[in-house]
C-alpha cells in the first residue's frame, strides 16, 4: 500500500511539475506539497541519490549549496539541487522527485539540499545526507527562529549518526555539533586585520561551554568568528583540517593547507564571509574524493550567484547590489561593514524591509538594534537613502548611531531613492536589499542605470 502510495504521488508530482511549468511559473515548492499529501512518507520512501549533501545553517547556504552544485555540474555530473530557495519539506521533496525517474528510480549522480535549519527535523531523519555542511549558527529572525542554541539542539538531534559533518572550526556554536559524529573542519588562520576584542553589538559565546569561564579569543574576525580559548579548562575552538592561510586580494587567490601541504585556489570573492563559503566548498569537494588538481579545476568555474552579490559599472560609476538580510542582524552588519571599507565617497540605498514578513503580520522591528549601523559613521558615506515601509525606523536607529542627518533620507517607496541621490558628491552607488527585496533592488539598479547612461 505505501508503495502505491508513493508511485501515485510521485506521478501526481511529475504531471504538475508539467502543469506548473507551462503556467511559466517555478516548479519548486508545489510538486512536493502535492506528493506529501498523497504519501507523507513520500521523502523516507524514495530511492536517494549515490551522493547526498545537504547545506545549511544562518548565513551562506544558498550560495555553498548554489557553488557546490555548479563545481559538481562542471564535471559533468548529473546533480539536482533546489537552487530557486524553496528550503523546506516541499521544496527539499520536489528536489527529490526532480532526481527520479517516472518509474522512481534515481537518475542522478547526486543531490543537493539547502536545508533550513529550523525545518532539519522534518529533512535529515528521512535524506540521511552522506555530508551536511553548517557554516554557521548566529541570530536570526526572532520570530522564526527563537534562539541559535534552539536551532542546534534541532540539528543536533535530528541530524542522522553516520552523516559526515563539514563544519566551520571558526564558529563557536555549529562547530560544537554531533561531536560523536564523523566530522572535519574548515577554517580561515589569523589575519592581520583580526581583533582579540569584537567591535559588533552581538558578539555571542563570550563563555566557556565547559566550564562557563569567560573565553579569550586570540583572535577575531567579526561578532564571534575566531579561535577562542578558555584559560581555566583548556577548552579551544577546533583546529581547521582545511586552514586557508593567506588571502591574496590583489592576485585574487586563497592558499589553503590541508595535511601540512599548501593547496592555491582562485579567489572567487573578495569578502569574508563568502571566503568562508568557498572554503566550505573546498573542503566538501575534496571529502567527496576530488583531487586538488580537479578541486581546483572545479573552483575556477564557479561564480558568487548575482542575487547575491552583484556589481556594474555605468561610466566610471560602480553600481554594487549587496544581499544584506532583514531580521538577520549578522547578515546586515557584514553587509555594512563590507560597504563602509570600500574606497570612494558613496551613497547606501537601504531597501531590507521584508516585504514577504509583512504580508500577513507586522514583523519584529527589535533586530534593527542588534545591527551595526555604525559602520555607517564614516566620512566616505555622503548620502544614506533609508527607502521601504520601515524607513523611519532606519533613521531612528542611524540616528543614534551617531550618523548626521543631513545625510539621511527617507521614502517610503523604494524605487523613488533613486530621485533623492545627489550625483555631485558620489563615486559608488551601494544598494542594500532582503531576500525578498532582490527584485525591488534590480528596479533601483535599472533607475540608477538609466540616470547614469542618461548623465554621460
Ligand atoms: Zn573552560
Amino acid at each position: 500500500m505505501q508503495r502505491l502510495r508513493f508511485h501515485l504521488a510521485l506521478i501526481a508530482a511529475k504531471c504538475s511539475i508539467i502543469l506548473i511549468k507551462m503556467l511559466g511559473r517555478n516548479a519548486s515548492h508545489n510538486p512536493g506539497a502535492i506528493a506529501l499529501k498523497i504519501c507523507p512518507k513520500f521523502m523516507e520512501l524514495a530511492p536517494k541519490a549515490p551522493k547526498v549533501i545537504c547545506v545549511t545553517g544562518t548565513n551562506g547556504k544558498t550560495t555553498v549549496a548554489n557553488l557546490l552544485t555548479d563545481a559538481l555540474v562542471s564535471d559533468s555530473k548529473k546533480v539536482v539541487s533546489n537552487r530557486l530557495g524553496s528550503n523546506i519539506v516541499p521544496g527539499c521533496t520536489t528536489n527529490l522527485i526532480n532526481s527520479l525517474n517516472i518509474w522512481g528510480k534515481c537518475v542522478v549522480d547526486a543531490t543537493v539540499y539547502e536545508v533550513d535549519e529550523r525545518a532539519s527535523r522534518l529533512i535529515l531523519p528521512y535524506l540521511k545526507p552522506d555530508f551536511l555542511v553548517v557554516n554557521n549558527l548566529f541570530r536570526d529572525s526572532l520570530k522564526r527562529n527563537g534562539h541559535p542554541d534552539y536551532i542546534f539542539n534541532i540539528l543536533n538531534t535530528y541530524c542522522p549518526d553516520n552523516t559526515k559533518l563539514i563544519l566551520n572550526a571558526d564558529e563557536l556554536c555549529s562547530s560544537q555539533l554531533k561531536p560523536n559524529n564523523d566530522r572535519v573542519f574548515f577554517g580561515i588562520g589569523k589575519q592581520e586585520t583580526d581583533l582579540t576584542k569584537s567591535i559588533n553589538l552581538i558578539a555571542d559565546y563570550s563563555f566557556c561551554p565547559e566550564c562557563g569561564e569567560v573565553l579569550d579569543y586570540d583572535y577575531l574576525r567579526y561578532h564571534h568568528i575566531g579561535y577562542a580559548k578558555c584559560n581555566k579548562c583548556g577548552f579551544h575552538s577546533h583546529d581547521a583540517d582545511y586552514l586557508a592561510t593567506t588571502i591574496d586580494r590583489e592576485n585574487n587567490t586563497l592558499t589553503v593547507m590541508v595535511n601540512g601541504e599548501e593547496q592555491k585556489y582562485p579567489l572567487i570573492s573578495d569578502i569574508t564571509f563568502n571566503i568562508y563559503n568557498e572554503l566550505s566548498v573546498i573542503s566538501t569537494l575534496l571529502e567527496l574524493g576530488y583531487s586538488y588538481e580537479d578541486a581546483y579545476k572545479l573552483v575556477s568555474q564557479i561564480k558568487v550567484p548575482d542575487s547575491r552579490f552583484n556589481q556594474d559599472e555605468i561610466n566610471g560609476v560602480p553600481v554594487i547590489q549587496v544581499l544584506s538580510k532583514g531580521q538577520n542582524s549578522v547578515s546586515s552588519s557584514r553587509a555594512f561593514d563590507y560597504v563602509s571599507e570600500e574606497k570612494g565617497n558613496k551613497v547606501v540605498i537601504l531597501a531590507m524591509d521584508d516585504r514577504h514578513d509583512r504580508k500577513k503580520s507586522v514583523e519584529y522591528i527589535g533586530w534593527i538594534y542588534d545591527v551595526d549601523y555604525e559602520f555607517f559613521k564614516r566620512d566616505s558615506i555622503k548620502q544614506i537613502i533609508a527607502a521601504g515601509p520601515r524607513c523611519y525606523d532606519h533613521k531612528v536607529r542611524l540616528l543614534l548611531a551617531g550618523v548626521d542627518e543631513s545625510i539621511i533620507h527617507t521614502c517610503f517607496e523604494e524605487v523613488d531613492s533613486v530621485e533623492l541621490i545627489n550625483w555631485e558628491e558620489i563615486d559608488s552607488v551601494y544598494i542594500l536589499y532582503d531576500v525578498y527585496t532582490y527584485d525591488l533592488s534590480c528596479q533601483i539598479k535599472e533607475k540608477v542605470i538609466k540616470h547614469l547612461e542618461g548623465a554621460k
